[in-house]
């Protein structure tokens, strides 16, 4: 087959890429939460144990490439499958864009040699570990070292705790080996891949707290591979790592990602224990940052913060305004954990979303949102009005855990939110 618009249900992923989740454990790419593994293997490949060789042509990894090749649809990549339905672009689409027409010579191979590849992977996702200093709500203990703290203080409450903060992470986290990235193994695959690297997606936990991720950083640069490669680094924004920030300046291109959900104390409450000051102060400070870095705003919109968009909206306008740096903003909708989904908000408060949200898009030039990806926000809530009983039973769910997690913290979501008094 050499017509490559006949491969129309592959992902580019498998024949460029190689990624982990923070404990090591390998998985397809971030938007496959799915780890893959082989018969032999009791727990799966893992980044740091298993070399190269190992994994790139695994008989797992093969076959994903031939049953993509073949047109096949596979279910751990169903996200992507789900996004492209309501005619949103998923990471396959964007990353097909970005790799399928420049090595596409790899399926040729692939094609032939039984899903073997000779060239190494050209995209990494980095994440060393959950070390980070905040246990936002939305978040859980894999990714945040804090939250797993304080999940451990509080297993002796277990029944009273709700599922979805995640106990069975808690429980998958127990053989979690901390420095897995420290080892040999691992220090010989980036020593190996790095000649071919082009994209480097750097997160966590909080990327400026962990240091192995600046020691890969200068390894690049001691072998001159900075000007060939883009990094892509997801950010809290709550501490701003001075001598990564120099590094980074010297890369080919740099896609800084700061997370901010909502404005001043909402963000405290459900990014805690962030202080929105300081979001503030290091927000302004990027907005200098030389011309290779692009900044890319992250969003992530929840049952927690939809109703306030507007808020924050006004907010980010002013700041970026003031300063004449281009930012762009992406919009997400959290799907997990599902409790915490926009379509939970009660009835009364899904009316007033969408009022605010139908206001947004009329004032299109007042902010700085894409018209198309809040006008998909707006359809979704439009569709979402009706309760369903697994919505009221998930919104019972959700109360539970905010009663709960409130406690913990000695946190009160009412007053912070008082919009929900009565509702919830
Ligand atoms: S189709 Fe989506 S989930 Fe599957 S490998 Fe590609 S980007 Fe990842």
């Amino acid at each position: 087959m050499t017509n490559f618009t006949e491969y129309k249900n592959l992902c580019i992923i498998p024949f460029v890429h190689i990624s982990s989740k923070p404990d090591g454990r390998l998985r397809l790419c971030a938007k496959s939460p799915q780890e893959f593994s082989e018969p032999h293997l009791k727990k799966g490949f893992f980044l740091g144990r298993n070399t190269l060789n190992e994994i790139w042509n695994s008989k797992s990894l093969r076959d994903i490439r031939l049953k993509m090749l073949k047109g096949e649809k596979l279910d751990i990549c169903s996200k992507c499958w789900k996004l492209e339905k309501v005619g949103r672009r998923s990471k396959r689409i964007k990353d097909n864009e970005k790799f399928l027409n420049k090595y596409k010579d790899r399926l040729l191979e692939a094609e032939k040699n039984h899903g073997f590849l000779s060239k190494k992977p050209v995209y990494l996702d980095l994440r060393l570990g959950n070390h980070c200093n905040l246990k936002c709500r939305t978040c859980n203990p894999l990714f945040s070292s804090l939250w797993y703290k304080e999940l451990k203080k509080y297993e002796h409450e277990n029944p009273l705790i709700p599922e979805n903060v995640n106990f069975n992470t808690l429980n998958s986290m127990k053989e979690f080996k901390k420095d897995w990235y420290k080892t040999t193994v691992m220090h010989d695959m980036i020593e190996e891949i790095s000649p071919d690297l082009e994209l480097v997606y750097i997160s966590g936990g909080e990327p400026f707290l962990i240091k192995e991720h600046e020691m890969f950083l200068d390894q690049f640069i001691k072998r001159g591979f900075q000007k060939n490669i883009q990094i892509n680094l997801n950010t809290n924004l709550t501490y701003l790592n001075q001598s990564m920030l120099k590094k980074l300046s010297l890369f080919k291109k740099v896609l800084f990602m700061p997370s901010i959900d909502a404005y001043g104390k909402r963000n405290d409450w459900l990014r805690s224990p962030s202080r929105f000051s300081r979001i503030e102060r290091n927000f302004k400070e990027i907005l200098n940052l030389p011309e290779n870095v692009e900044i890319l705003l992250n969003c992530t919109l929840s049952v927690f913060n939809i109703l306030y968009l507007d808020e924050l909206s006004n907010w980010l306008s002013r700041v970026i305004k003031e300063s004449k740096r281009s930012v762009r903003i992406h919009l997400d909708v959290l799907h997990q954990p599902v409790e915490q989904h926009i379509s939970v908000l009660p009835v009364n408060l899904k009316i007033k979303a969408i009022g605010k949200i139908e206001e947004i898009i009329k004032n299109e030039e007042k902010y700085l949102f894409k018209k198309k990806d809040v006008t998909a926000i707006c359809n979704l809530l439009q569709n979402l009005k009706e309760d369903s009983k697994k919505i009221i039973s998930l919104r019972e769910q959700l109360k539970k855990e905010i009663q709960v997690i409130d406690k913990w913290r000695g946190e009160n979501f009412f007053s912070v939110f008082p919009e929900f008094v009565n509702q919830l």
